[in-house]
């Protein structure tokens, strides 16, 4: 007749467990009123000594309880759960518990647990709330858990060897609306062996405080550089592999509440094979026209440059000493290991690397890395030998990234050149007080005097902005792009010109202005390298000035027209599809505009829009011919708005928008 009962009956051992666990739980919610949400150990530990008294004597008065009786009690061979230490972890910790929470960021939860008489296997679950004493709510293990009676005690040394395996500790991932700035108390709850059985524990005596902490976005625009090589010409470029993984790494590891990400492809202005500080140069034009056209001044520009034609070592226009969100960063990427990073692309730590630079963070000086500042552990490490302190990579798993433990000893930190890296404390929590920092600037600093500039609304510009890439050992340098821009734009710190200087001059050759300009000298050089860096200057536009020179030691490197008045953009002609340059881009669109008459220092800066004209990115800088070719494969949807700005400089700038099919 139906379904008979389970045939599985407990044993005479797990129904003297259960029982245990119910006398245990019951002598718990005696004790537990009386404890102090976040207890010290003193607390706890005569907490634990009532309950283990009342089951010694159920039926005794609870004043009986004594040292000496406790003493014959060898609690260590009790069938009941303790608790050794609870840790909350993001990206690296210590038990104590120094490296801040931060808001909004994955976190996971590890309980050390102690089970005197057996190696068992159990899950558990977490009791999490928002006040000291609930509404508790539960949150499952994120699996099983082994507790190994030769892994007990609540020391550093005691706890080591279950912090290193995720499998010696029953782990919890926070639900992320518990993971809101504020104050949230944590306890462990039922305890069970992978059978379902509860055993009996103390465990969740304990109630830990955890703060988690007010965080920044970090502002990205990741800026994808193609570039052709070869010949035939064949076109490089990052991967979305390179831009997943980039994405993917910064959440895990950076100190954010979130990633704001935004990404443009872009043509590398320099001839390949180019060094990073002319990428420099080149986004820091792009960046200055794009928050001068609507982006949050706070946002950081980071190139990445795919490997497939040749090596870009990696480097920082600046190491800024106060928060400076213009100092951009490039990198390369691509699917090489170094011998440990086997996700697909290097390009996520590198620019991990490249924007800490840009954070203010110095290289911590081992595995190759120089010039940089004292490091608090050794040998790059994230840990002292003792390995107080613990990373965890929260892993991802839309990618397939398991969560793991980064050992504080064989992990290293990101400023270093050492293998496997990671952030330390010392890192995040340096970058984390330098974003936070970041975050309180003015989302549009400097911007409305360009902007102005740039719509032809203010006439001609008060003053131009010269960007420019130098190698001060080649003697070689360029001048990038001359912008319009307000007096008050393009921040640049008093710092040495290395003799590096910008005049100005008339159509009869008179110098109008001739000044020394900070050379702002890359980072992440090595010793032989060669010293390269970008001038990001801003004079003022007098009428009369036909050319700017960028000098070094009074020789002139680089000139560029300027002047006059910028003649109107026509419709765009001939947009037509054309064979892209090798296999790997064949359906590269010709945008042409007509521009009859236009003076000799008129250049050219293009923008996209793929949102109906709301925000603008610009994919082109200091064009010097009326024309570029834009990928349909680069944008969504099947049309793109294309404004075309022309600026002479110092000059009035007029724009174009279009809307171009990209079928
Ligand atoms: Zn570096």
């Amino acid at each position: 007749m139906g379904l008979s009962m389970p045939s599985t009956r407990l044993s005479r051992d797990r129904r003297e467990e259960v029982l245990l666990a119910r006398t245990v739980e019951s002598a718990l919610a005696k004790a537990q009123p009386a404890l102090p949400p976040d207890a010290s150990e003193e607390e706890l530990e005569s907490a634990v000594v009532y309950v283990l008294a009342e089951l010694d004597e159920p039926a005794a008065d609870g004043a009986a309880v004594d040292g000496t009786r406790m003493a014959g009690l060898a609690p260590f061979e009790l069938p009941i759960v303790f608790l050794d230490g609870l840790e909350v972890t993001q990206e690296v910790q210590d038990l104590a518990h120094p490296v801040p929470l931060v808001e909004g960021k994955t976190t996971i939860v590890r309980a050390y647990l102690r089970y005197p008489p057996e190696a068992v296997t159990v899950r558990g679950e977490l009791l999490v709330a928002r006040t000291p004493n609930g509404p508790w709510r539960a949150v499952p293990s994120l699996g099983p858990a082994q507790l190994d009676p030769a892994r007990s005690g609540t020391g550093l040394a005691n706890l080591r060897s279950r912090r290193a395996d995720l499998n010696y500790s029953v782990n919890f991932r926070l639900p992320d609306d518990l993971t809101g700035a504020g104050t949230v108390w944590i306890r462990t709850g039922a305890i069970r062996r992978t059978t379902g059985t509860v055993l009996p524990s103390l465990a969740s005596l304990a109630v830990r405080e955890v703060i988690f902490h007010p965080a920044a976005p970090l502002r990205l625009h990741l800026v994808r550089l193609r570039y052709s090589l070869g010949n035939p010409p064949v076109t490089y470029e990052p991967s979305a592999t390179d831009v997943t993984l980039i994405a993917s790494w910064l959440r895990r590891a950076y100190p954010i509440a979130a990633l704001d990400l935004t990404t443009t492809m872009v043509t590398a202005t320099p001839t390949p094979p180019f060094e990073a500080v002319q990428i420099n140069a080149q986004l820091t034009a792009l960046r200055a026209v794009d928050v001068s056209t609507g982006t949050d001044a706070r946002t950081h520009y980071y190139g990445l440059v795919a490997d497939g034609g040749f090596f870009m070592r990696g480097r920082a226009s600046d190491i800024p000493q106060t928060p400076t969100p213009s100092t951009v960063a490039s990198g390369p990427t691509g699917p090489m290991t170094f011998g440990w990073d086997n996700d697909g692309s290097y390009g996520d730590w590198y620019g991990g690397h490249e924007l800490g630079h840009t954070v203010g963070r110095f290289h911590a000086e081992f595995c190759g890395a120089v010039a940089g500042a004292p490091y608090p552990f050794p040998d790059g490490q994230l840990s002292d030998s003792d390995e107080a302190f613990v990373g965890i990579d929260v892993g991802d798993s839309a990618l397939g990234l398991p969560l793991r433990i980064m050992p504080g000893t064989t992990s290293h930190d990101v400023m270093s050149y050492c293998p496997n890296q990671w952030l330390s404390s010392f890192t995040y929590s340096g970058i984390y007080d330098r974003l936070v920092a970041e975050d309180a600037l003015p989302s549009g600093a400097g911007g409305a005097p360009r902007s102005d500039a740039l719509a032809g609304a203010g006439g001609s510009p008060a003053a131009v902005q010269v960007v420019a890439a130098l190698n001060l050992t080649q003697r070689a340098g360029a001048i990038t792009s001359v912008l319009p821009a307000g007096l008050d734009s393009g921040a640049i710190a008093p710092a040495d010109s290395f003799g590096v200087s910008v005049r100005s001059r008339d159509g009869d050759d008179a110098v109008l202005d001739e000044r020394p300009v900070a050379f702002q000298r890359s980072a992440c050089e090595e010793p032989d390298d060669d010293v390269t860096g970008i001038v990001d200057v801003v004079l003022p536009a007098l009428s009369s000035v036909t050319t700017i020179d960028l000098l070094l030691d009074g020789e002139v490197l680089d000139n560029h027209p300027v002047g006059g008045e910028a003649t109107e953009v026509g419709a765009f002609v001939g947009a037509r599809p054309m064979a892209g340059p090798g296999d790997l881009s064949p359906a590269g669109l010709e945008l042409r505009w007509e521009v009859p008459e236009a003076p000799a220092s008129q250049r050219y800066i293009v923008q996209v829009s793929e949102d109906r004209r709301a925000t603008w990115k610009t994919i082109a800088v200091g064009l010097t011919e009326p024309t570029i070719t834009v990928d349909p494969r680069d944008f969504a949807g099947d049309e793109l708005e294309v404004r075309v700005l022309a600026t002479t400089g110092t000059g009035t700038t007029v724009f174009r928008t279009d809307t171009v099919p990209l079928e």
